[in-house]
């Protein structure tokens, strides 16, 4: 018989920390726990850790992960130099988040990542990632609009046949934008569900897992707003459940 904590009424997500360098501690946006308890879930900051023993005890508890924004993700992830002073990374998260997808993949948990989370999630399977947009992929989209953030700064066109096309039921979404990298290389394990005008994936699924997406813009900002949201953090509870 499935135990309470495998098939919960309200499953609990494990949501990754932020870090705030001036306090030298962690943080987080409300929106990302609204957005999951306001689809039927409940979720959970973890502690800014790397000790394998608790990320493993800490991932028991929970029935998903929710791979949230923040610093940008250190190019030694994927083989390469930071290319100037734009970025800026939090190495111990780096080392967190990527741990904790690994542990979730290997459970078949299912994991949301957002902004930063689909970068992360990119460049720990074998992806790599554009270091800075304005410098490297110059367009005229804006990608790194200014508040409020629950309006469109982009379309994106939502591929057909993938989950989210599935989910949302129609071929462009207009979306929010507040990054300054993106994925580059896929991930071989990843597949593409969204591309902006400008040709930068916005959204990825991994095919082997039973949920595990990644979107490049920020729902917890717009779920109040927008209906693609909502439906967004309902699919990952739901799979959760
Ligand atoms: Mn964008």
């Amino acid at each position: 018989m499935p135990s309470p904590a495998q098939s919960p009424a309200r499953p609990v997500i494990a949501v990754m920390p932020l870090w705030d360098d001036d306090r030298q501690s962690i943080w987080m946006l409300p929106g990302y726990l609204d957005g999951i308890a306001e689809a039927g879930g409940t979720g959970i900051v973890l502690p800014l850790t790397t000790d394998p023993a608790a990320l493993a005890q800490l991932l028991a508890l929970c029935d998903g992960v929710l791979l949230t924004g923040g610093h940008d993700v250190s190019p030694a992830l994927y083989g390469q130099e930071p290319i100037g002073p734009s970025v800026v990374t939090c190495p111990l998260r780096d080392r967190m988040d990527a741990a904790v997808l690994r542990l979730a993949m290997d459970k078949d948990l299912p994991v949301l990542g957002i902004c930063r989370g689909i970068q992360l999630m990119n460049a720990a399977l074998g992806g790599t990632l554009w270091q800075d947009l304005p410098t490297q992929h110059p367009s005229s989209i804006d990608h790194h609009m200014t508040p409020p953030y629950d309006r469109v700064a982009h379309e994106v066109r939502i591929l057909p046949e993938t989950p989210l096309h599935h989910l949302l039921g129609h071929d462009t979404l207009g979306v929010n934008s507040y990054h300054h990298q993106a994925v580059r290389d896929l991930a071989p394990a990843l597949e593409p569900m969204a591309l902006s005008p400008d040709g930068l994936v916005e959204a990825v699924y991994a095919p082997n897992q039973r949920f595990c997406w990644g979107v490049q813009w920020h729902p917890e900002f717009s779920h109040e707003k927008d209906a693609s949201s909502r439906a967004l953090f309902r699919a990952f509870v739901d799979a959760c459940r």
